[in-house]
């Protein structure tokens, strides 16, 4: 990858403020973003197979101490490390939408199950809404609702320094996936007007957490919103977008898949069989022209058997998927770890 050297373009170009600590992390874990001083914060904490370095690395940023996690959407690369970070004092903030959901332990939390993708049973202290501003690291942070790729995605502005925290609202290369699936025929168009609330901040930086940050931020709002435009302009088009995603994720999280068992494994997704229908297709024909399509795209490689991602990607302990799936969760206790009894950070 050349995110070393975009990150250096990056840094001459836009310098950030010290108490922002940032460094970019190849799939499947979202980058690293801390926010530092009397309230350190981590935003967002990767996925569950990298969780001990997500912590060790927040600690090594904030000299010991996280005092809130807060995730801009439930994605498992974005709350994996949740639970380790909770379990050593942190508090987790999320979403209103997200947080009633974890709290009741809805079969869909995270999307794991229907995505293939496991997360660490966890809870929220925090619920945030629209419009909210939190003291994170040595600054005030506005809560931007950036409903799209799913529906409780959040951003954090920072209007002084005019940072924005994007999650994955967009990137320097692409823009989020949507589902229409699970969040309805709308789902794109609702990512397109986020994107547009987004590019009226006129940020100066882009927080991203995939890739490096944009070294023009303002090209790269309109590449997303060009993009965005086009998954609404194409339904098809984005259903397709979005299972290219999923299963190229699913690939790299457990290292590929059995080539003998390949049709089978999609075959039994829930994703698959949505995207089917959505696609009036029948499920056996779509899986083969998913996994043909990427293998001609050079998305997809096979080796020792196994059908793998090409993309750039950190492997995962196989004994690190071992989670139960949101239905199976132990109860929700009511907030009472880390921040809930602590009315000086960010909870208020
Ligand atoms: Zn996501």
């Amino acid at each position: 990858m050349a995110s070393l050297n975009n990150v250096t373009d990056t840094e001459v170009v836009h310098p950030l403020p010290a108490w922002v600590r940032w460094q970019a992390r190849p799939f499947p874990d979202a980058n690293l973003l801390a926010l530092i001083g009397s309230t350190p914060v981590l935003i967002d904490s990767g996925f569950v197979g990298h969780a001990t370095q997500t912590r060790e690395w927040a600690h090594a940023q904030t000299g010991g101490a996280v005092q809130w996690v807060v995730n801009t959407h439930w994605h498992a690369d974005h709350v994996g490390g949740n639970a380790e970070l909770q379990a050593v004092g942190a508090g987790v903030a999320a979403a209103v939408h997200d947080a009633e959901a974890v709290a009741r332990r809805d079969p869909g939390c995270c999307v794991a199950e229907y995505l293939d993708q496991p997360v660490r049973p966890y809870t929220v202290d925090r619920a945030l809404a629209d419009g909210e501003v939190l003291p994170l690291g040595e600054a005030d942070w506005q809560v931007i609702a950036a409903p799209g790729h799913t529906p409780g995605h959040l951003c954090l502005w920072q209007p002084e320094e005019r940072l924005l925290v994007v999650g994955d609202a967009l990137s320097d290369y692409d823009v989020g996936w949507t589902n229409a699936a699970l969040d309805g025929p709308d789902a794109a168009a609702t990512a397109l007007a986020s994107l547009d609330r987004l590019i009226g901040l006129d940020p100066r930086v882009l927080l991203t957490a995939h890739g490096p940050i944009p070294v023009d931020t303002p090209a790269a709002l309109a590449g997303a919103r060009r993009r965005a435009q086009r998954l609404v302009d194409d339904p098809d088009g984005a259903v397709w977008y979005g299972i290219r995603r999923v299963f190229a994720y699913a690939l790299m999280i457990r290292g590929g898949v059995p080539l003998d068992s390949l049709t089978e494994y999609l075959l039994a997704r829930a994703w698959l069989t949505d995207a089917a229908a959505l696609l009036r297709r029948d499920p056996a024909g779509l899986a083969e022209e998913l996994v043909t399509g990427m293998r001609t795209a050079g998305a997809v490689v096979e080796t020792d058997g196994r059908l793998r991602a090409a993309a750039p990607h950190t492997e995962v302990p196989p004994a690190a998927l071992q989670q139960p799936w949101p239905r199976d969760w132990p109860p929700a206790a009511p907030a009472s770890t880390a921040g809930s009894d602590d009315e000086d950070g960010a909870h208020r």
